[in-house]
């Protein structure tokens, strides 16, 4: 396996992955062994490496992995019942094996598949909209010998809601659902890889740059930075080789619209990719895929390998002098991955601790090397306004946003699901018209906009447009774009403490607010959700969460003062119900 993948510290992630494939789903300590012996590292370095990652393990595993989603969009559709018809069926809690070695059942923070939640994993397959009855019918299906192949899954079932857009016109999901997206030749034929060419035969980088600059397409993955202005700070560096990192790692409870470009057009991802390679002058690019999806590193890599054979890729592209080549890498299971400085930690084959910023990636990235850090969704963003021009795509959105974003609507909706759509459109057109309505004829009672790491909405703010002031101005935020839309059922409080324990597990735990005060955060909403807590807690969550926003390292402890602040002001009503112990809607 080394040989293969290359005897480097790099490698680390694929290399654990491929021997925990061989040894049957775990890494018994002699495989490690030879491992940190073939790599020429500590063992004791490769054990800390792999513990960081949750889907690694020391321990044997059954032959079929069971992940069962615990997210906040799984939670709020009753994963807890489908855990516990998991347990009966197995017979085994969490982390056991049954007994004839067939099956380990597991939990996992988020499997990026929350339009079909709840939803579970077994190896590489997804199985969503579980009910008792459908787990135990998969089970059965299972043990009869009748396993699910991934690389069989229909190549054109991923599409989106609705076009609110003539598809035409789209910039991302233009071909979702009209192409194959194992073919080169589709691609192409719908005008791919059309910008790349007109870029490398007839544009200098600062035209291009000046091009992302005039669209003025700003960071998909959540932080909103205008990324024409990142690649200028870093295309005038002497220093190379440069790196075009692109980031999907899609791990937001909630969002999921990168899996659908990955899966749907996969060459727009790489197209882009080598735009920003030639607008900024670097020659190799790294994808770094969330580990739970399999599907979309099965068609990037086939799509890699159809560009490198023709000229799309590799060297000379297009008779030009310019030459890029991209490599798909799996991550191992850990949210704060996502952080850019964190995943370039992982792609360089260590824990993905985010680092100490500045110095910011664009000057010190990968391997030391100037990287540009893009999210999927901004990268595929690219093409049609290099082919179509800044203009073209200023034209869309709002003057504060430009552009088109994916919604993901999930939750407690008729429809979840995904669209591409004029940024600036309002939640609640999002949540009534695209996602359905609220499910079962219920009344609405909150929204978490932007990701798990945001405030909670109500009622009377669902006329804000989607866009960053707007949200911002009601402590809402435009993030990865996704809504977690919950009816007048839901316990807030029992919601809240779903995120706090996916943020205290998420923790990398390189700094002491954050490692403590998720800690202390969970701790405190537990105690209340018991009915053990006095009022004087809540202000304690918002000091502690304060602390650590203050003090934190990276966005990750950022996080729980905008969800705890808003549920607190705006649903104290149902933490003052669990201060009484009297809350009608977690059924005590
Ligand atoms: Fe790690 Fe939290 Fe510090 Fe970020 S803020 S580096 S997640 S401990």
């Amino acid at each position: 396996v080394c040989q293969q993948l290359g005897k480097v510290k790099g490698k680390v992630l694929p290399i654990l992955h491929a021997v925990q494939d061989i040894c049957g789903n775990w890494l018994p300590l002699e495989a490690l062994q030879l491992v940190a012996k073939e790599l020429e590292i500590p063992y004791g370095y490769l054990y800390g490496v792999l513990t960081f990652y949750s889907m690694y393990s020391v321990t044997p595993r059954g032959r079929y992995i069971i992940r069962m989603c615990e997210s906040a969009p799984c939670h709020v559709n009753g994963a807890e019942n489908i855990l516990e018809a998991l347990k009966e069926e197995l017979g085994v809690e969490v982390g056991g094996t049954t007994s004839d070695g067939l099956f380990t059942l597991e939990l996992t923070a988020c499997l990026g598949t929350c339009e079909v939640a709840p939803a579970m994993q077994i190896n590489e397959v997804v199985f969503g909209n579980l009910t008792g009855a459908k787990v135990k019918e998969i089970l059965d299906n299972y043990r009869a010998g009748k396993e699910v192949d991934y690389r069989t899954l229909a190549r054109t079932t991923i599409k989106p809601l609705a076009y609110p857009l003539d598809q035409d016109n789209m910039v991302l999901f233009a071909n979702l659902d009209r192409i194959d997206p194992m073919s080169l030749d589709d691609y192409r034929a719908k005008g791919g890889y059309e910008g790349l060419k007109k870029a490398v035969t007839s544009m200098s980088q600062v035209d291009a740059i000046n091009e992302v600059k005039t669209a003025g397409v700003r960071g998909r993955g959540g932080a909103g930075f205008p990324a024409g202005l990142k690649w200028s700070f870093t295309q005038p560096s002497p220093i190379i080789p440069k790196y075009i990192v692109c980031n999907a790692d899609e791990g937001e409870p909630g969002t999921i619209k990168d899996r659908y470009i990955m899966e749907g057009d996969p060459h727009r991802v790489l197209e882009g990719m080598a735009l920003a390679g030639y607008a900024v002058g670097a020659s190799h690019g790294y994808i770094y895929v969330r580990g739970e999806y399999y599907l979309s590193m099965l068609r990037l890599q086939n799509a890699i390998d159809q560009a490198m054979q023709n000229g799309c890729l590799g060297k000379n592209i297009f008779g030009s002098d310019f030459s890029f080549t991209i490599e798909v890498q799996s991550g191992g299971g850990a949210y704060v991955c996502g952080e850019e400085t964190a995943l370039i930690e992982s792609i360089e084959g260590k824990r993905g601790n985010p680092r100490v910023k500045p110095p910011f990636p664009g000057q010190v990235g990968v391997w030391g090397k100037p990287s540009i850090v893009n999210n999927v969704e901004t990268l595929s963003s690219i093409p049609m306004i290099i082919s179509k021009g800044g203009e073209w795509y200023k034209a869309k959105g709002t003057e504060d946003a430009t552009g088109t974003k994916i919604f993901q609507v999930v939750g407690h909706v008729n429809q979840p699901g995904v669209i591409e759509a004029d940024l600036g459109m309002t939640v609640r057109e999002l949540i009534d018209r695209y996602g359905g309505g609220i499910r079962g004829g219920k009344k609405f009672k909150a929204c978490q906009t932007g990701g798990a790491s945001f405030g909670f909405i109500t009622e009377d703010q669902l006329d804000t447009p989607m866009e960053y002031k707007a949200m911002g101005a009601i402590e809402g935020a435009l993030g990865s774009g996704t809504m977690l839309v919950m009816d007048e059922d839901t316990c807030i409080v029992d919601v809240v403490k779903c995120i706090l324990y996916f943020f205290q597990h998420e923790s990398c735990g390189f700094c002491l607010p954050c490692r403590r005060g998720t800690r202390i955060l969970y701790d405190l909403i537990c105690k209340i959700a018991d009915g053990r807590g006095e009022e004087a807690d809540l202000d304690k969550m918002i000091k502690v969460a304060q602390v650590m926003a203050d003090s934190a390292n990276c966005a990750l402890a950022m996080s729980p003062i905008f969800f705890i602040k808003t549920t607190i002001e705006r649903y104290r009503d149902d933490y003052l119900a669990h201060l009484n112990g009297t809350c009608p809607l977690c059924k005590k």
